[in-house]
Formats: structure tokens, C-alpha cells, sequence
């Protein structure tokens, strides 16, 4: 089961302790097991959630929903969700090529 090797020398004989650390038993290197990391789920969450409470909202530009959404994110993924919102609104609302056009260029600017 265990497709662990030891960081040191490479052997695979490697066995867990009760302290979650590994040791390997050709070289002695001991090293802590990698902790799962569930921050990336926590973030896509939040998105979500801040996704239904801003595509309905009457915030319109793209900095006021990017400067709504950074109280919460950070900036990469404020902005990636507010063009998410801003491209997800223009095809809720079935608008005329212009309107539609404005948005896709909001949308743009939001990754500037
Ligand atoms: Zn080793």
C-alpha cells in the first residue's frame, strides 16, 4: 500500500509511525506526513456562494463587483469570479448584441 519512498535515500522500506511521521528503515530519515490540504474546497465554496448572492445583485462594473468580492478573496480569484458573474449575467439576460457586447468588454477588463 505504501508507494512512500524515503526523500533521503529513496528506499521504499519505509514505515509510519504513531506520531504521523514517516522513518525509513534503510537510512533512519525521519519526515512528517504531508497534511491534506482542503483550503482550495473552502475557497471553491465561498465562491460559490458568493457567485448566487452577486448575479442578481445591482452592482455593474466590474471594479465595484471585483472591490465587493475582495473583502472575501483574494485578487486573482475576485476577479476571476467577477467575470465568471459578469459573463453568466449576459447570458441570463438575453440582451441585444450591444448590451452584450459591453459586458463581454466589462468582463475583459476585469482580468486587467
Ligand atoms: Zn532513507
Amino acid at each position: 500500500m505504501f508507494s512512500v519512498s524515503c526523500p533521503k535515500c529513496g528506499s521504499k522500506d519505509v514505515m509510519l509511525l504513531p506520531t504521523n511521521e514517516y522513518v525509513c528503515k534503510k537510512c533512519g530519515h525521519r519526515w512528517p506526513m504531508p497534511q491534506a490540504d482542503y483550503t482550495w474546497i473552502e475557497v471553491e465554496i465561498k465562491k460559490a456562494k458568493l457567485f448566487e448572492k452577486y448575479i442578481d445583485a445591482p452592482v455593474d462594473s466590474c471594479e465595484e463587483l471585483v472591490s465587493q468580492l475582495l473583502k472575501e478573496l483574494d485578487e486573482k480569484n475576485a476577479r476571476l469570479l467577477a467575470a465568471k458573474i459578469l459573463l453568466q449575467r449576459a447570458e441570463r439576460r438575453r440582451t441585444t448584441p450591444a448590451e452584450l457586447k459591453k459586458l463581454y468588454d466589462d468582463a475583459e477588463r476585469c482580468f486587467q
